[in-house]
C-alpha cells in the first residue's frame, strides 16, 4: 500500500518526505553506530550464534506505520520485494518472519527493535558505566521525540498523510491506540479534519 501510494507521487512530494525524515535518519545513524559499538559483540555471542534471540521472536515487535513508510522510502524494489514474498512465504516457527541468516531482512528496521535491549546486554554493558547509561537515556528521550505523541512527532504525521490519502491499517497505532489517543487528546493534539474530510 505504501509502495503504491509512493509509486504515483512526482519527484517534489518524494524529496519532501526525504527531507521529512532527514533528522530521523541521522538518529537512526548514530544510534546504530552506538549499537554496533557497544553490543554487536555480546548479541553476537548471545543469540546469533545460537539462533535464540529474545529480539527477534515472533509476535514479539510493534512495528508502527511511520516504520514501514520510512522503510519503503529508503528501500529498493527488491528489497521490498523480498519483505512481501518472505511474509507470502511464512512457515511459522519463532523467530520474526523478517530474521534470516544475515539478519534483519529490513533496511530501516522497525524502530522498536533498534531500541530494544534485553537485562543481559543492559546489565552486562551498562550496569557500572555511568557515561553508557546516560547515552543510552539520551537515545531514549531522543527516539520519544519522533514517536511520542505529547507534541506533533514525525510518527504522528507521516500516519497522518497516509491516512488523509485514504490508507487505513492497524499499525497506525497513533491513530487508533487508545491510550495514545488519550496522550494525544491531553497535549491538544486532538482529532482534527484531513483535507479529504476524515478524521486524523
Ligand atoms: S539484546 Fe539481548 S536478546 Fe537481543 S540479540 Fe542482544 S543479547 Fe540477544
Ligand atoms: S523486524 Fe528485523 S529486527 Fe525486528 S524483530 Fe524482525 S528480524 Fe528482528
Amino acid at each position: 500500500m505504501v509502495r503504491n501510494h509512493l509509486s504515483h507521487l512526482p519527484d517534489s512530494k518524494l524529496r519532501w518526505f526525504k527531507q521529512r525524515i532527514r533528522s530521523y535518519l541521522k538518529f537512526r545513524k548514530v544510534l546504530s553506530t552506538f549499537q554496533d559499538e557497544h553490543f554487536v559483540d555480546i548479541c553476537s555471542q548471545k543469540c546469533f550464534t545460537s539462533h535464540t534471540s529474545a529480539c527477534c521472536g515472533r509476535e514479539g515487535i510493534i512495528t508502527f506505520f511511520a516504520d514501514v513508510v520510512v522503510n519503503v522510502l529508503l528501500s529498493t524494489q527488491e528489497e521490498i520485494d523480498v519483505l512481501l514474498d518472505t511474509l507470502d512465504s511464512d512457515t511459522g516457527g519463532l523467530n520474526c518472519v523478517y530474521l534470516n541468516n544475515t539478519g534483519c531482512l529490513w533496511r530501516v528496521k522497525p524502530i522498536v527493535c533498534e531500541m530494544f535491549l534485553c537485562e543481559h546486554a543492559k546489565n552486562l554493558v551498562l550496569d557500572g558505566n555511568n557515561a553508557l547509561k546516560s547515552q543510552w537515556e539520551k537515545f531514549r528521550r531522543r527516539e520519544r521525540r519522533y514517536t511520542w505523541p505529547s507534541r506533533v512527532v514525525l510518527f504522528d504525521e507521516l500516519e497522518a498523510y497516509f491516512i488523509g490519502a485514504g490508507c487505513d491499517s492497524p499499525l497506525m497505532y497513533l491513530h487508533r491506540s487508545p491510550g495514545l489517543l488519550r496522550l494525544k487528546a491531553r497535549h491538544g493534539l486532538g482529532r482534527k479534519q484531513s483535507s479529504k474530510g476524515r478524521q486524523v
